[in-house]
């Protein structure tokens, strides 16, 4: 297993060669992907590659994206510190680490249980203290909590969903992959008043979004009727 200081020098190589070496340029993303410790959020075997330039399987035939994909999708949101954000599709608790080290607070949502109640017990491990995991269908966002200044969906839906525009306050940004089920774009959409400035960035390849305004789920749970229940990581659910 390599040691705390094999993994920093790693995770300094990836973002020297991974995301400086593309386009990604904002400081406050680099150092937020310098600090968040990428290993921490992996399963106990690939640990070790961690910090290799591909998404990872954790589990429901879910994936950890890529590192310069968690990087670009987080200066696509022009996040500040003053950001309250929603995450929809929290899988590994990584991106949502990062979120959480750029932004005031972070409510992150996941549709798989098991998924979601890890993460946000690894983000309570690392120290996050300005998050809060719901498992539910994100696809319907989290009305109570409305506005919120950027939304993240890192699940790829057929359309920009409904509520999460409804959600979005008057200036803030949503930043999405949409498309079919094997090749999807990455979209900013900015909200000025009733209008949404879109902008197609470059092709990706996501797992779907499902749920009531996403793809049908091939499996249960079908959450699209819940409402989203939030993970107490003093409790067990
Ligand atoms: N950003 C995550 C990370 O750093 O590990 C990876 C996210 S993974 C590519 C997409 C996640 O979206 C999966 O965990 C999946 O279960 C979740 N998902 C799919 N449909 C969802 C829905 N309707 N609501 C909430 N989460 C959903």
């Amino acid at each position: 297993m390599p040691s705390a200081h094999d993994f920093a020098a790693m995770r300094e190589r990836m973002v020297h060669d991974q995301l400086i070496g593309r386009d990604i340029t904002n400081p406050t993303v680099l150092d937020a992907m310098r600090r968040v410790p990428r290993h921490a959020f992996v399963p106990a075997h690939l640990q070790s590659v961690a910090y290799q330039d591909s998404p990872l399987p954790i589990g429901h035939n879910q994936t950890i994206s890529q590192p310069y994909i968690v990087a670009l999708m987080t200066q696509m949101l022009e996040l500040t510190a003053k950001d309250i954000v929603l995450e929809i599709g929290t899988g590994s608790g990584y991106q949502t680490a990062v979120l959480c080290d750029i932004a005031q607070f972070v409510y992150s949502l996941e549709r798989y249980p098991e998924l979601g109640q890890q993460a946000s017990d690894r983000l309570k491990q690392q120290g996050y203290l300005n998050v809060e995991v719901f498992i539910g269908d994100g696809s319907q966002g989290l009305p109570d909590m409305a506005p919120f200044d950027t939304i993240l969906v890192t699940a790829a839906a057929p359309a920009i969903p409904g509520p999460l525009r409804a959600q979005l306050r008057d200036g803030g940004r949503l930043v999405l992959p949409t498309g079919d089920r094997f090749q999807q774009f990455l979209q900013r959409v900015r909200r000025q008043g009733e209008s949404w400035h879109i902008e197609h960035l470059i092709p990706v390849m996501f797992v779907p979004l499902y749920g009531r305004h996403g793809f049908k789920p091939p499996d249960n749970p079908d959450l699209s009727d819940s409402t989203p229940i939030k993970y107490d990581p003093e409790s067990n659910m």
